[in-house]
């Protein structure tokens, strides 16, 4: 099947409540616009500088989302265009995006990344400190949190990610009614989607299912 194919057939498969982000990073762009023709209107990208020259170069209907690490000083970059934001670990972060959200006069939609994995990663927050994170985010008009976002442990223990993508959709369920923005948990990769689902997920971040092996 080409990408194409792949793309549809996807997007055949899922419940009509699960979002597909198709993970377009290191590819270019004659291979995402095989997957637009499949109607796909949303890619993921985790390198803001890249994603932008493909925001430049592809249709305006597409809504890209940063699913990668971002620093602060690279907001600027994206702060025109970014349709969400599923990176977002810091206070620190929050406030730079907010700072650019102003300038274009538009509100920037982000998730928080909790760390959920056992594997040691710097990124992600620990959940302990969500609480505080979303009551200071009340104070950036121009931010809106729309959700969380979580990776699972890269392992081939179905146990073990099930456990994790459970910890996360307590963790969501919990703060959900915190805000009526509040609607979107992004986890599920190539691997583990459909574990992913089961567990709740809404939004799903696929990349080498669709578009194959990444050479870096
Ligand atoms: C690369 C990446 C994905 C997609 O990974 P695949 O295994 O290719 O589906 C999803 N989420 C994040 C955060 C990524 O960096």
């Amino acid at each position: 099947m080409d990408i194409k194919d792949k793309t549809k057939a996807l997007i055949d498969s899922l419940p009509s409540h699960v979002a597909l982000v198709a993970v377009s990073k290191t590819k270019s762009v004659e291979e995402i616009s095989q997957a637009y023709e499949a109607g796909q209107r949303v890619f993921g990208e985790n390198k803001i500088q890249e994603m932008a020259s493909k925001w430049e170069e592809l249709p305006k209907d597409i809504a890209w989302h940063m699913i990668g690490h971002v620093q602060s000083n690279k907001v600027k970059y994206m702060a025109h265009f970014v349709d969400l934001i599923h990176g977002v670990d810091s206070f620190k972060l929050l406030k730079e995006i907010q700072k650019q959200a102003i300038k274009h006069d538009r509100t920037i939609r982000c998730l928080i990344q909790i760390r959920i994995a056992e594997e040691e990663t710097k990124f992600g927050l620990p959940e302990e400190e969500l609480e505080a994170l979303l009551k200071a985010a009340e104070d950036l008009p121009n931010v809106q949190i729309a959700g969380l976002m979580g990776m699972a442990t890269f392992t081939d223990n179905q146990n073990q990610i099930t456990f994790e993508f459970n910890k996360l959709k307590d963790l969501y369920d919990k703060v959900k009614s915190s805000s009526a923005s509040m609607n979107t948990l992004s986890m599920g990769m190539s691997g583990d989607y459909s574990i992913a689902i089961e567990c709740g997920s809404n939004m799903i971040r696929v990349g080498s299912k669709i578009f194959g092996e990444r050479n870096y």
